[in-house]
């Protein structure tokens, strides 16, 4: 067991015990929001035919030259319809958006920019080549559009069809479970008994493991007792991953992180990060476990921070492209913001923008029980260890999505 690594490190460590990646084949109507598991080419042509991006007429750039050029129409091409006749000297051909471009003709005059009378046309704007999509201008067949990783989004599910797939495979949502552990806690909803809370982690936690494209099992808290923690989770043998909070600092009741050295097996305890800083990293009867601080800010920082790039890791997620909880930028300070001594410092901050820079501003105390912090802003500093940052300074910043 390592004991107060650096947060590279910690990644390190849990990507070296990962869960594994399996995938299932679903139509695009049950893959929304899904990841891919494979990269998926064309398997057409997009446009498959030159057409026209206009409702007008459909000519030779040519008999267009002169203002007021008047041509004959020969017939008229729709989409969806019957490919439409050739258009030779002096002929035009009325032409739909989407639909095909007749032979012959190069370029596409717009119907506002066009005068009608029986079966003449008069031309009285310009002929635009411009006017014309090409054929696989978009995207040609047999080109790799969406890669393996990359999230299902709006934009790609329809890209996905647009290429001729009904049906993608897809990353199997592996099943989480998430477990609260602490006697003061109870349910949301519940009257509370004098020292008591209402339990929070479990419903953040699981809103962003499903956002992490898995599957959350919310269960209800444990009481520290050693038994009741085995038992529950020797029950969890099915379930591909387990994050727990509560019990891993240094209290007499800390029993996750004590039932872990005794029974389980630790990779690391400790980060030098804060908030956060108590998590731990092991398997119990060979499941990955993460045992996250109780604090509630600190929960889901470290979640963010440690758990979401493992899950990215495991599940082959695309850099760019696949589900991520942040995205990493650059800050000018409108608020100094405190460091941590030996350990990388997570503030909470709002992101604002201002001319051409992102500014940052802070709005709450930054206790890790206030739950409000995370609330009222969406960033979190990367303040490196021994370190404080003044108004007006540029640092890194982890932008929350
Ligand atoms: P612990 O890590 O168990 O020492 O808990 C640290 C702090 O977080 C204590 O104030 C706990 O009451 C609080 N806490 C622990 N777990 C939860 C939870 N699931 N929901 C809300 N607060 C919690
Ligand atoms: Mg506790």
């Amino acid at each position: 067991m390592e004991v107060g690594v650096s947060l590279e490190r910690a990644i390190e460590l849990a990507c070296a015990t990962p869960m594994a990646r399996r995938s299932e084949i679903l139509s695009l109507d049950e893959a929304r929001g899904r990841v891919l598991a494979e990269s998926l080419a064309s398997k057409v042509d997009d446009p498959r035919f030159d057409n026209s991006a206009m409702d007008g007429f459909a000519v030779r750039a040519e008999d267009c030259s002169e203002n007021g050029a008047v041509l004959r129409i020969i017939g008229i091409s729709q989409a969806g319809g019957e490919m439409p006749p050739a258009v030779s000297a002096g002929q035009a051909c009325r032409i739909m958006t989407g639909a095909p471009l007749p032979s012959g003709a190069d370029a596409i005059v717009m119907v506002e920019d066009t005068s009608v009378e029986g079966d003449s046309v008069t031309i009285l704007g310009p002929a635009r080549p411009g006017f014309i999509r090409r054929r696989a201008e978009n995207l040609a067949k047999g080109h790799e559009a969406l890669p393996s990783g990359a999230s299902l989004t709006p934009a790609s599910l329809a890209l996905a069809a647009t290429m001729g797939h009904g049906e993608v495979k897809v990353v199997a949502r592996p099943r989480i479970a998430i477990l609260s552990t602490g006697d003061e806690l109870v349910p949301a909803g519940s009257e509370l008994n004098e020292g008591q809370i209402h339990e929070s982690n479990s419903h953040a936690l699981a809103s962003l493991v499903e956002r992490m494209g898995c599957e959350a099992i919310r269960l209800e808290a444990v009481q520290d007792s050693l038994d009741n923690l085995r038992s529950t989770l020797d029950s969890l043998a099915d379930c591909d991953a387990i994050i727990t909070s509560g019990g891993v600092s240094m209290g007499e009741f800390d029993l996750v992180r004590k039932i872990m050295e005794e029974e389980g097996d630790i990779h690391f305890w400790r980060m030098q990060v804060r908030p956060g800083g108590p998590p731990l990293f092991g398997t119990w009867n060979g499941t990955p476990l993460f045992g996250l601080p109780g604090n509630p800010v600190s929960s889901q920082v470290v979640f963010t921070i440690l758990v979401a790039p493992w899950i990215s890791h495991c599940l082959n997620y695309h850099n760019e492209l696949g589900p991520r909880l942040a995205r990493r930028i650059r800050v000018r300070l409108q608020d100094s913001v405190r460091g941590a001594p030996g350990k990388l410092c997570l503030r909470r901050i709002r992101i604002n923008s201002e001319g051409d820079q992102l500014t940052a501003s802070t709005h709450t105390h930054q206790g890790s029980g206030n739950l409000h912090s995370l609330v009222a802003h969406d960033a979190l500093t990367l303040l490196p260890p021994d370190t404080n940052a003044e108004v007006g300074q540029t640092i890194d910043a982890l932008w929350l999505s």
